[in-house]
């Protein structure tokens, strides 16, 4: 009874355990799918530890374009529109987040987290193999206005200890080689040396290895968690599609699942999964060493080991799960288009769809409940690698003295 659940075993739950089990804890681990990151949005993200790059979704610029998200004339980003209230609900909160000064605050509260969030990272990467790389991040802007808001936004994230450098095309080019490859214009770029890569799905492995070794974590796979039971306002059991498992104490860290099964126990949770793509191909010598994120196709480039991954598109609609091949191979016509010597496109693309969980204002939802004992861990939206080990210190810390 005395053990804590973790619910999820993408990257966030991951890293949940890990604080927990290093603070004496007993912990267990329960997923629905067959390994850590595996079934999540974990898996194939764009690979970045984006310590800098934390913009908030909701943003005045999305706000300016949302009649072209929702006319479908931007190949990156869609908006459907559907009735549901939880939608609806959401929605709304997420165009209230979308004033300069949220945005700014957003942004800004993001960073420190991030901020947080690295020394556990830097930490896990001598213990951990995941194909770590100090890449550094090139952020590309393709026009003077996105350059100079973007340059704006760094002098005040350089106030909040970030690291940012506004960069000439001719600067970037010389920091980034491959660049030459680039098949279309921009102006300017804001280099941000301090940002990372590798693959969140290896990580996930990898810190398994080390919770089982050292730490004695169990885990529980293929099992899918059906229910939250209570007993008064005390949590009482975790219910899953093979048995009832009795706990007082669990943390709900399901990604952008985690409003249905919060919903079972009567929270409501303002999260919504915005859909997004990627591909993983051989790197050819042309990669960019740099990670790269291109602004207007809101696309990211990053090299993990040998291999190259792409990943972007952000669709916001109705929930379901499908692969869309017709959004995918728009990512596929991006990075084939911008960086055609990058990668080989012509063998496995390794095609993956994905969905961010995400809040109105892009925070993560982190702490206690209205259920005594049920915790949350959830709705890292765009960043939850970057963000997890901030995040899981946080959730431990208010377990552990409570
Ligand atoms: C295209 C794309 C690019 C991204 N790029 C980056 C990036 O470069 N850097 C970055 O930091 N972040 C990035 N992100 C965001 C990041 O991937 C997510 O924020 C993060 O993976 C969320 O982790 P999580 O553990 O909360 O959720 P998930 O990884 O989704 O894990 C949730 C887990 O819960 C399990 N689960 C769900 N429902 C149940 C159930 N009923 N029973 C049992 N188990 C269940 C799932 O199997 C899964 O393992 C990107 C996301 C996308 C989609």
């Amino acid at each position: 009874m005395n053990r804590i659940l973790v619910l999820g075993a993408g990257v966030v739950g991951m890293t949940t355990a890990y604080a927990l089990a290093k603070r004496g804890l007993d912990v267990s681990v329960v997923d629905a799918g067959s390994g850590p990151a595996e079934a999540g949005a974990s898996f194939g993200n764009g690979a970045q530890l984006s310590y800098f790059y934390t913009d908030a979704m909701a943003s005045p610029s999305l706000a300016m374009n949302i009649h072209k998200y929702l006319l479908g004339l931007d190949p990156a980003f869609r908006v459907s529109l559907s009735l549901s209230p939880a939608f609806l609900a959401w929605g709304l909160k997420f165009l209230a987040n979308s004033t300069q000064r949220a945005f700014e605050r957003n942004t800004t509260e993001i960073l420190e987290l991030a901020l947080r969030s690295r020394p556990g990272i830097a930490e896990l990467s001598s213990k951990l193999n995941f194909d770590y790389s100090k890449s550094g991040k090139i952020t590309l802007f393709a026009n003077e206005d996105s350059l100079r808001k973007a340059q704006d936004l760094s002098k005040l994230k350089n106030r909040y200890g970030a690291e940012q450098v506004v960069l000439t095309r001719e600067q970037a080019l010389e920091r980034e080689p491959a660049l030459a490859h680039y098949g279309h214009t921009f102006v300017g770029a804001i280099w941000s040396p301090h940002d990372d890569a590798g693959d969140s799905n290896l990580f996930s492995k990898s810190l398994r290895v080390l919770l089982e070794r050292d730490y004695g974590v169990q885990f529980l796979f293929n099992t899918k968690i059906e229910d939250v039971k209570r007993r008064g306002n005390q949590l009482g059991a975790i219910a899953t599609a093979k048995e009832e498992i009795q706990c007082s104490r669990a943390v709900i860290c399901l990604g952008a699942c985690a409003p249905s099964i919060a919903k079972a126990a009567g929270i409501k949770l303002p999260i919504w999964p915005v859909q997004g793509y990627s591909l993983t191909v051989p790197a050819l010598d042309a990669a960019p060493r740099a990670s790269i994120t291109d602004t207007a196709r809101k696309t990211v480039f990053c090299r993990i080991g040998d291999r190259l991954r792409v990943a972007g598109l952000a669709d916001i609609g109705p929930s379901n799960s499908q692969f869309k091949e017709e959004r995918f191979r728009t990512l596929l016509a991006t990075a084939r288009g911008i960086f055609p010597k990058a990668g080989n496109y012509e063998g496995d693309l390794n095609p993956w769809t994905g969905f961010r969980p995400v809040t109105p204002n892009s925070k993560p939802l982190v702490g206690d409940t209205k259920i005594k004992g049920l915790y949350l861990n959830c709705g890292h939206g765009s960043l939850g690698w970057t963000l997890s080990m901030a995040t899981a210190g946080a959730v431990a810390d208010l377990i552990a003295s409570s």
